[in-house]
């Protein structure tokens, strides 16, 4: 499968612009969806504490590697540090407890998931402690950054970076950031194409990460009112006549959009017909006038808030 990658700053690491998304990939499934997923060609996995399924992602990629099917360096892994382990001590207790569960001596990718502090949940409490009662408890993300920093000297994370952070939470951490964030991980589908913020992070040296690329359908299944009363993405007229064109499907047209400005994709799939379609993005280039017209498309529509889900107006 030919794939492309983007060069992450300070370390020089090359993330690729394809990854796999593991976000409510059950566990009974997810070590053989990821072993597909690495058969298929997939070589980037967006993980996290909170998505339950570290310990089975984790035996998928093992078992890919002692088949020879890959070797570690060729996999670029990221996770992400809850909610609830923002102090500065339990920052290095969440990211070897990922690492632990993950199986790996070290990972390419950690992020800051929110820059939301929840008040902190013993392992043995629960695990993932997911958003719970939603008590904050307000750490200043200077002290969740040095920590993430010190993970970065101790050689076990190759880079860090945030995610759902607006642009002034970016200028202020960039203000101190002595090791800088390589990459921003942010929503970003045709409904809300956030291009200010974008190119904002682009132009302080971040790379993005555009996560749910296809918009409402993910959020569907959790009953999101919003979700439920947009068009489809997959159902949506100009898309479907772009994806006609080049004879390609809606889905194959949206990650193009995306890859080809430059912002890395983690689509999900348990279907191995999906999924493979979702990696056939390298043999096509969307015109000039396609990508303008899917540039026009952003309402926008915001899906993943947590002022709508848990109270916390992060986007107010
Ligand atoms: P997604 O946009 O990747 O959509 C997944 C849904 O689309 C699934 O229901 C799947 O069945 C369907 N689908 C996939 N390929 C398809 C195809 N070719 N044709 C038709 N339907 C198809 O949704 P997502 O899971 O929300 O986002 C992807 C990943 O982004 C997550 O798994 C997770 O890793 C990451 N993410 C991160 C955050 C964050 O806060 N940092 C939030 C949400 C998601």
């Amino acid at each position: 499968m030919a794939t492309e990658s983007l060069t992450l700053h300070p370390s020089g690491s090359k993330m690729p612009l394809l990854g796999f998304g593991t976000w409510k990939i059950p566990k009974d499934s997810a070590a053989d969806v990821v072993y597909k997923a690495i058969e298929a060609g997939y070589r980037l996995f967006d993980c996290a504490c909170d998505y339950g399924n570290e310990i089975q992602v984790g035996q998928g990629i093992k078992k890919a590697i002692a088949d020879g099917l890959v070797t570690r360096e060729e996999l670029f892994i990221t996770s992400k540090l809850w909610n609830t382990y923002h102090h500065k001590e339990h920052v290095p207790l969440a990211f070897n407890r990922t690492l632990t569960d993950l199986g790996l001596d070290y990972i390419d990718l950690y992020l800051i998931h929110f820059p939301i502090s929840l008040k902190f949940v013993p392992f043995e409490e629960r695990y993932p402690p997911e958003w719970g009662n939603m008590e904050q408890d307000p750490v200043p993300i200077h002290e969740t950054w040095a920590a993430m920093e010190s993970l970065v000297h101790s050689g076990k994370v190759k880079n860090i970076g945030v995610s759902n952070f607006t642009a002034v939470l970016l200028m202020d951490l960039l203000s101190y950031a002595k090791v800088k964030p390589a990459v921003l991980h942010i929503e970003v589908h045709p409904y809300l194409n956030n291009a200010d913020l974008i190119k904002f992070a682009q132009s302080q040296g971040l790379q993005i990460t555009g996560y749910s690329n296809f918009g409402p359908t993910s959020y569907v299944e959790l009953g999101s009112p919003a979700a439920k009363n947009a068009v489809p993405l997959f159902k949506e007229e100009n898309l479907s006549k772009i994806a006609a064109h080049h004879n390609k499907t809606v889905a194959q047209v949206i990650l193009r959009w995306l890859v080809q400005d430059k912002i890395a994709v983690i689509p999900k799939s348990v279907n191995p017909v999906r999924l493979a379609q979702n990696a056939d993005i390298f043999n096509f280039k969307l015109s000039t006038e396609e990508m303008d017209t899917i540039n026009g498309m952003s309402i926008p529509l915001r899906l993943n808030d947590p002022g709508v889900y848990a109270n916390i107006p992060i986007y107010a």
